[in-house]
């Protein structure tokens, strides 16, 4: 990699959680005038402002929208509620088809008592099930693999390997993978799971921010780029080594950085990006 192409902010998307003080408007002109030209926008957005109005203001704005996050959540102990993880998740594919987002991502869920392995059975389902309207929508699905602090509730999918199974099971170009540096960094199979993703076509995006060694939170207290131990720029390279050409998606949930001044934190990313990504 040459260090002109490690200069280069035009893969720096950010998502508007990042920001989560700012409304969509806000996220839009401050990445603009920060020179940052692509937006990953989480659904909360749409509280404040209709999925038309979104969609126009990310036109005008000519940013580019890599994924709308996040559906998933299917498991569930009752039919009922599969059904409901279900619809919304294909309402999720709608709104990320009138913003322009490429893909959604799929935090997929898991439910305190069950087997994990039930869990992953329910989310494969779960995909299957909403794949026809993916494809009708030509959305992509992007499978997360969370952090295992989280597989209690929020994931039962924990490393690459499990994502790329069920991706390997439903064998369509439209199921991939998002890998967040936040979450997998520590598997040892990391660097093989991304070549193999590479070679299955299922790398679909890529997510940074740091970990911090001192975490105060297990959910709002991720690091800026450098602030942490993970080694971001050779996961990238490993990420690149594959024929990768997506964004590069910054992502940090941190009431740290929510209370500071959020034009002077974007200007913050943008330099921790080109230093540290
Ligand atoms: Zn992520």
């Amino acid at each position: 990699m040459t260090d002109e192409r490690l200069k280069d902010a035009s893969r720096l998307a950010i998502h508007t959680m990042t920001n989560k003080p700012w409304s969509l408007a806000q996220c839009v002109a401050g990445y603009a005038a920060a020179g940052v030209r692509a937006i990953s926008v989480w659904r909360n957005v749409f509280e404040s402002v209709s999925l038309a109005d979104a969609a126009r203001m990310l036109g005008d704005a000519g940013l580019a929208v890599p994924a709308l996050v996040r559906g998933g959540f299917f498991p569930a102990g009752d039919a009922g509620e599969r059904d409901k993880a279900i619809d919304d998740n294909k309402l999720c594919i709608d709104q990320a088809r009138a913003i322009g987002a490429e893909m959604i991502v799929l935090v997929v869920g898991a439910v305190p008592g069950m087997m994990l392995a039930e869990a992953r059975r329910q989310v494969e389902d779960g995909i299957a099930a909403v794949l026809p309207h993916a494809e009708a929508s030509g959305v992509k699905l992007a499978i997360e693999p969370l952090h295992p602090m989280y597989a209690a509730d929020r994931s039962c999918i924990n490393r690459m390997a499990d994502a790329r199974v069920i991706c390997e099971r439903l064998g369509h170009p439209l199921v991939g993978i998002a890998l967040d540096v936040y979450h997998v960094w520590w598997d040892p199979d990391l660097e093989a799971e991304i070549d193999l993703a590479g070679r299955q076509g299922t790398l679909l995006g890529f997510h940074v921010c740091d970990w911090r060694v001192e975490t105060r939170d297990l959910l709002t207290d991720r690091g800026m780029m450098g602030e942490g131990c993970i080694d971001i720029r050779t996961i990238r390279r490993w990420v690149e080594r594959t024929g990768f050409t997506g964004f590069h998606e910054v992502e940090i949930f941190s009431e740290h950085y929510w209370r500071q001044d959020q034009a002077v934190y974007v200007e913050q990313i943008s330099q921790a990006y080109l230093e540290y990504c």
